[in-house]
């Protein structure tokens, strides 16, 4: 018996979970080795700390146990339509504050993802088949239409597409991002599965969100929304590459309240943002001391915001120091550029080679 029907046989004997054809080929590309990881940052602007702890810290601590492919996001960029010069710039910032962060260009896959123009063959490919309906249903698409009325554009509304044809050119079936993608991975699975079935093929493992077993990260804004995000008319988030007066200057700023007016009061929603923001760059003791003095109606939130601000500062200092440095070493960008761009195209090539032949293009029967 195979390995695959091995392992099959036995989660059906010890009945670990309700065994579902889906997850068959999950086993089968988990028994093949290593698996694979994709995941992406737009290059929209700085990143931040919602990227971090919602994304990079998670690259960083995948990079060696798993085949990772990191890239930075700049056709999904243009959805807000940047001169050259700005998608330039932010690309290349995008590059810094990952090797920064500790992502390691010989052990990870890092590129860029215009550099792998096959994403844009497989996400032609995959246009085909993902409907109207359930593109518009995607609440991303809908807070969209929303927020920039006047720029709804057809890239908005592809958006999952491309991002499950990121993630599927790779096969990858772990992919580590913050709580806002989860209905994203939802659609990718379901573009790679309709594939499949539409084309009789197991070609595209299903593609999962991941974070060690955890629940996906939120990280919260500091203007008392829920979501700390790049755009600066946010204006709510703490950058990685931010020095110790902007943080201070930001943290200060941030909403809170008028402060419980008697011991016990619950904790309203912006507060509640600041003590979760504290709660992933401050230590446990600090976080105890400030929701003891909220629950006895003591807390004075200057203290609060001087004391976020500092353990900020102290968090991102030694990346920021990176960043500068990355920032000088252009010909060293230039190489990681270079070999990502190698590395991603091979395993790309490699898909689109194969679905080309599998979709019955005829460049497959005569190249
Ligand atoms: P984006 O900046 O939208 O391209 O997002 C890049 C990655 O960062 C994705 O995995 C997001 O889920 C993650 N991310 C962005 N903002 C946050 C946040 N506020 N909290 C947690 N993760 C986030």
């Amino acid at each position: 018996m195979g390995v695959l029907a091995a392992a099959k046989q036995s989660m059906r004997r010890h009945n670990l979970f309700a065994f579902h054809e889906q997850y068959s080929l999950t086993i089968k590309y988990y028994f093949c080795g290593m698996e694979t990881v994709v995941s992406g940052i737009r290059s929209t602007g700085h990143l931040h700390l919602g990227n971090y702890f919602g994304a990079i810290k998670n690259f960083v601590k995948m990079q060696h146990q798993h085949r990772c492919y990191f890239f930075i996001a700049d056709y999904h960029s243009l959805t807000t339509h940047p001169t050259p010069e700005d998608l330039y710039r932010n690309v290349r910032q995008v590059l810094i504050e990952y090797l920064a962060a500790g992502i390691d260009p010989e052990v990870a896959t890092l590129y860029v993802q215009s550099d792998v123009p096959e994403v844009a063959e497989l996400y032609l490919l995959l246009n085909m088949n993902a409907y109207k309906g359930e593109l518009e249903r995607c609440t991303s698409f809908k807070d969209k239409v929303r927020t920039q009325p006047d720029n709804v554009n057809a890239g908005l509304l592809t958006y999952p597409v491309l991002m499950a044809a990121d993630i599927i050119i790779h096969k990858a079936t772990k992919v580590p991002v913050g709580k806002d993608q989860e209905q994203h991975l939802e659609m990718a699975r379901t573009f790679a599965n309709r594939f499949n079935r539409m084309y009789k093929t197991e070609c595209f493992p299903p593609p999962y969100a991941y974070n060690f077993d955890e629940e996906l990260v939120k990280v919260p804004g500091l203007d008392g929304s829920t979501k700390m995000g790049k755009s600066g008319a946010e204006g709510n988030a703490i950058f990685l590459a931010d020095d110790p007066k902007t943080i201070r200057k930001k943290v200060m700023r941030a909403t809170t309240d008028s402060g419980p007016a008697q011991p016990g009061e619950p904790v309203s929603p912006p507060v509640q943002n600041l003590f979760n923001l504290m709660g992933i760059v401050s230590s446990q003791e600090t976080v105890a001391h400030f929701l003891d003095a909220y629950k006895q109606a003591t807390i004075r939130y200057g203290d609060m915001k001087k004391q976020l601000a500092e353990d900020m500062i102290a968090f991102t200092a030694p990346l920021r120091e990176r960043i500068l440095a990355l920032d000088a070493d252009e010909e060293h960008l230039r190489k990681v550029a270079r070999l990502g761009a190698e590395k991603a195209r091979e395993s790309a090539r490699e898909t689109i080679r194969e679905i080309r032949e599998i979709i019955g293009f005829s460049s497959a029967h005569t190249g």
